[in-house]
């Protein structure tokens, strides 16, 4: 049988995940062991707008006999909704990616002190420097080192809860923020021989004529595929988006969005099949895999 066929079987494959070098806990070689240990078959870690924990991940993976893809997660700012897009399988040393990806943390620092001097007219003080005390890169501070903070320091149970009543729109602690656009996004990754992907569409309050200019949009600038099934979708949302997938004839893609061993509730590896009437977007990177030798 060939390599290709095998592609087309059920994978267990998991191309959506955090590390320490964005917001999750687990360095690269942490997840890479959890992955393998999992059962995952095809794996790509996707840092937010970071590329550098790429070659870790990969060398990680390959060393377990894991076949690996490169993947980041860009935030995008579409009609000022915040979106993310998942690039897989592109060229992790490519300048123009670095460096639009570079433009788009740039902002993370100020925002952090801005949602922090937020926190504090709320009479939660010190924020920013309890924030820092989880961030593993220092340019990728991010709403989820807030949230960490926030429940070890007992403001709040969970992160769910930080979430609800301190860091969404509305709420003391958010800061709104102009991200990259989705046609740099989307050309950023194609442009270095990657696949872009819509991130878990659910999450995102859109209208359906938004989401429908989100659709389209994204396919005129050369987007190719769509998460159905994530950790941030429930089963009737994987239906709803395996329709999407096939009305604008995207290929499907399938992730944890693992973030931490205490926090996802999804863990790596442990979601369900894409359903089969859709096209995994693994079957168009096949050329971009890296396999252990
Ligand atoms: P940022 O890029 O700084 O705006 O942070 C976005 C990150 O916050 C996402 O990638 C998630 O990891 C996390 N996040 C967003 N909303 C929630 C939520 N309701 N509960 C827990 N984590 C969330
Ligand atoms: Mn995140
Ligand atoms: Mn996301
Ligand atoms: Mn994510």
């Amino acid at each position: 049988m060939s390599v290709t066929s095998n592609l087309a079987l059920p994978l267990n494959a998991d191309l959506h995940c955090h590390s320490a070098v964005s917001d999750g806990t687990l360095e690269p070689e942490a997840l890479a062991a959890r992955a393998h240990a999992n059962g995952v078959q095809l794996w790509a870690l996707t840092d937010h707008d970071e590329v550098g924990g790429q070659h870790r991940a990969r060398q990680a993976a390959l060393a377990l006999g894991l076949p690996y893809l490169t993947g980041t997660e860009i935030s995008v700012t579409f009609v000022d909704v915040t979106v993310h897009i998942v690039g897989l399988g592109f060229d992790a040393d490519d300048a123009a990616l670095q460096a639009g990806l570079a433009a788009t943390r740039g902002g993370r620092r100020e925002r952090a002190m801005d949602m922090s001097d937020g926190l504090a007219k709320v009479g939660i003080k010190g924020a920013f420097e309890g924030a820092l005390q989880y961030v593993g890169n220092a340019e990728l501070i991010s709403r989820t080192h807030f949230a960490r903070h926030l429940v070890e320091s007992g403001v709040c149970r969970d992160t769910q809860e930080v979430f609800r009543k301190y860091l969404v729109e509305g709420k003391p602690g958010f800061v709104p923020h102009r991200w990259a656009t989705l046609r740099n996004a989307v050309g950023w990754i194609t442009g270095a021989g990657g696949m872009a992907v819509i991130a878990h569409p659910a999450r995102y309050k859109f209208t359906a004529n938004e989401e429908y200019a989100l659709f389209s949009e994204f396919k005129a600038h050369g987007g190719r595929g769509v998460e159905v099934v994530t950790g941030s979708h429930s089963s009737a949302d994987a239906l709803r988006y395996a329709d999407t997938a096939i009305e604008f004839d995207l290929l499907a893609s399938r992730g944890s969005d693992f973030h931490s061993p205490g926090e996802s509730h999804t863990d790596l590896g442990a979601l369900p099949a894409l359903p089969e009437r859709l096209t995994p977007v693994w079957t168009a990177l096949e050329d971009r895999i890296h396999r252990p030798s």
